[in-house]
């Protein structure tokens, strides 16, 4: 899929204030500072239609952008560094629950995780929430310029391992990207092309 056109739509935290606008829509979410505006930017082919930030936490609201007047793509808050003792619906702020629990038009999230990092407590528990929810995610890894391929390879096989250690029965679809490098772009939108179009 080409992007030829991504506006931004609205910015609100109230799931019932998203557009009314019956088109498929694809969400973004990770740990703050994973690189999800990068990304999105990326995909897009903008320079800031998400607001990148070195500061965690910044883009605080649910921010719609219209992609080639045809499907939306989601900005969802990045969520916060390991809080391990608090519950999904604590660490998570409520009206991030309710999107993922009442968006009717949500066809599936993205959830990025750091290709560098091990698996962290606070994702694992965030991607075993939308299981018990049941929406369909895939997982984006981002920044994988900053490894070498071997290591990308090993760093995806120990996520799958743990997942499948976490009462998973496979890996979900899953994405290595690189903002700086366009890695993935292809592959990660004609993946959402042919879900559109199914
Ligand atoms: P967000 O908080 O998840 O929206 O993350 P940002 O997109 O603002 O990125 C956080 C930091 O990581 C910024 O300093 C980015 O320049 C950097 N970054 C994001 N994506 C990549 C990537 O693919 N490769 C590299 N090398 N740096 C990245």
């Amino acid at each position: 899929m080409k992007i030829n056109t991504a506006e931004f739509v609205v910015s609100n935290s109230e799931v019932s204030k998203c557009p009314q606008e019956r088109l498929p829509e694809y969400a973004f979410i990770g740990r703050s500072n994973v690189g999800k505006s990068s990304l999105i930017n990326m995909l897009t082919n903008h320079k800031s239609l998400a607001k990148t930030s070195g500061r965690p936490g910044k883009t605080q609201l649910i921010n719609h952008f219209k992609i080639n007047n045809n499907w939306f793509l989601v900005d969802l808050p990045g969520y916060g560094y390991a809080r391990v003792s608090k519950k999904t619906k604590e660490v998570f702020q409520q009206f991030i629950t309710d999107y993922f629990e009442k968006r009717e038009q949500l066809v599936c999230a993205f959830v990025l995780i750091d290709i560098r990092l091990e698996a962290q407590a606070i994702d694992l528990e965030f991607i075993t929430y939308l299981g018990e929810i049941e929406v369909p995610f895939c997982i984006i890894f981002t920044k994988a310029d900053k490894i070498s391929k071997t290591k990308t390879d090993s760093h995806v096989a120990a996520y799958r391992k743990k997942l499948l250690a976490n009462n998973w029965e496979e890996m979900p679809p899953y994405f290595v990207t690189s903002s700086t490098e366009g890695t993935g772009k292809e592959k990660l939108l004609s993946y959402i092309d042919e879900i559109n179009t199914e």
